[in-house]
């Protein structure tokens, strides 16, 4: 398997070296060349356990660069870490399942990509002799699970960023109580959109960025999106064994677009979906392009669902780039349009494309805070994220959807408390972290400070 980028050009990778490389050197994506059939492979797939299966879905994906036996190294101690022994659990509700893909060390589902993605990159740097040093700046869930991926690991350094004072509690104690020598929590006087802009600036300067081997584990990494398509299949299949007569429906609370599109791929690998319907919160980027085609950057607002806060979703340009049916021409039009006013209108038949794979619906705080009040009075209780796609799913024409569960309600207390009068029963490993020594830098928000220190600290 070969993988392209979204915006064009002949170069054709190989799993390891998109892995590595995670964003193309054109600022386009990688996708594979194809997405390989195996709907004759679903009657052995539904009964495989979770690291099974993710073995023979990634091994399409792997080539031969990775030899079957170390793969599935690599997915066992993934997974291993995770506190169910089903990895993905699902609790089934009114409204059709609740999946949740919250059980892994920071109890978001970040987990479920990032300890794959941790493993991996330790595999193929020592494989090749390389070092990498991950610069990252996080207002929340991807500083902690990122760190969590990488902690310990040989040939890889984290250097996060985060502004000082401004992330949960929780996560901030999830992110500084890791001592781990290759990890540096940098906490700044500055606000997110600070720390990000840094970031930005570090990996623009090219000779900085060689010369320090910078790289970063956004969602925009080919093996994140991989190791996601592997729930889709998990809850899918067994959905369809019970229910072979109902369509299959995900719900999916949505910011960067790398969890819908991780849904998308399964459908394009066989997997029987009817459709994606995407929740997203006041930050309505996405729900806007599918309704009207027009994709249209506006500020950031602050909502229940701060996973979500994005002002650009980074993985649609993938989807885009199939809908154009691999045209770069096409996609590089869009994403200069876009760097240039801020804007692109899809034209109707791509519009039309993209309705007939997602439904995707705008919801409010206040929805969200009713939709956790309402699931409470049925015993459930979920975070607001996962709040998010509920209500998605409820709008939307079907009965029953699986509905992908992102956190666990005990990482944003407060919104729980507000919505359902509860405070959530933190899991033991979060108790813990109240009483666990912490290591962080405070540093200035000044791009030339972190440089420094990144370089001495390498
Ligand atoms: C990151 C995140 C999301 C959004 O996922 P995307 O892949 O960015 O669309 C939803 N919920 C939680 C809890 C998250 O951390």
């Amino acid at each position: 398997m070969n993988y392209l980028s979204t915006r064009g050009g002949d170069e054709r990778l190989t799993f390891s070296e998109v892995v590595l490389a995670g964003l193309a050197r054109d600022g386009g994506l990688y996708l594979p060349e194809y997405y390989p059939q195996c709907s004759e492979f679903f009657p052995q797939w539904q009964n495989l356990n979770y690291p099974q299966l993710a073995l023979a879905v990634m091994q399409l994906y792997v080539g031969d660069t990775i030899s079957k036996d170390q793969l599935k190294i690599l997915i066992d101690k993934s997974y291993a870490s995770f506190d169910s022994k089903e990895v993905v659990p699902a609790t089934a509700f009114a409204g059709g399942e609740i999946l949740e893909l919250y059980h892994g060390p920071t109890f978001a589902f970040k987990d479920i990509a990032l300890q794959f993605l941790g493993n991996l990159f330790e595999f193929l740097l020592l494989e090749s002799g390389q070092q990498l040093n991950i610069v990252g700046a996080t207002s929340g869930d991807t500083g902690s699970a990122a760190i969590y991926g990488v902690r310990g690991k040989k040939a890889i350094n984290i250097f996060m960023l985060h502004p000082k004072g401004k992330v949960s509690p929780v996560q901030e104690m999830q992110m500084t109580t890791v001592l781990d020598e290759n990890v540096f929590n940098l906490s700044l006087d500055g606000t997110f959109d600070d720390c990000q802009n840094i970031v930005k600036l570090l990996f623009g300067d090219l000779d900085y960025r060689d010369s320090h081997q910078l790289g970063a584990v956004n969602s925009i990494n080919w093996a994140r999106i991989l190791a996601q398509t592997v729930y889709y299949f998990y809850a899918g299949l067994r959905f369809k064994q019970k229910n072979p007569q109902k369509p299959l429906v995900f719900a999916v609370p949505t910011g960067n677009f790398g969890d819908v599109f991780a849904g998308y791929v399964a459908k394009q690998m066989g997997l029987p979906i009817e459709k994606l319907v995407i929740g997203t919160n006041e930050n309505d980027i996405i729900a806007r392009v599918i309704n009207s085609g027009s994709y249209q950057l506006s500020d950031v607002v602050e909502t229940h669902s701060p996973a979500m806060d994005i002002q650009i979703s980074s993985n649609f340009e993938r989807v885009l780039s199939d809908v154009c049916d691999r045209n770069a021409a096409c996609v590089n039009t869009y994403m200069d349009a876009l760097k240039q006013q801020g804007e692109f209108k899809l034209s109707g038949d791509i519009v039309d494309k993209l309705q007939s794979l997602f439904v995707a619906y705008k919801v409010t705080n206040e929805e969200t805070v009713a939709t956790m009040a309402r699931l409470n009075q049925q015993q459930l209780l979920v975070d607001p994220h996962t709040a998010v796609g509920i209500c998605a799913a409820e709008k939307s024409e079907f009965e029953k959807v699986i509905c992908l569960s992102t956190a666990h309600p005990a990482k944003f207390p407060e919104v729980v408390k507000q919505a359902t009068g509860r405070e959530p029963t933190a899991p033991e490993a979060i108790l813990q972290l109240e009483n666990l020594p912490r290591k962080s830098h405070d540093l200035a928000n000044d791009l030339n400070a972190v440089a420094e220190y990144i370089t001495q600290h390498i």
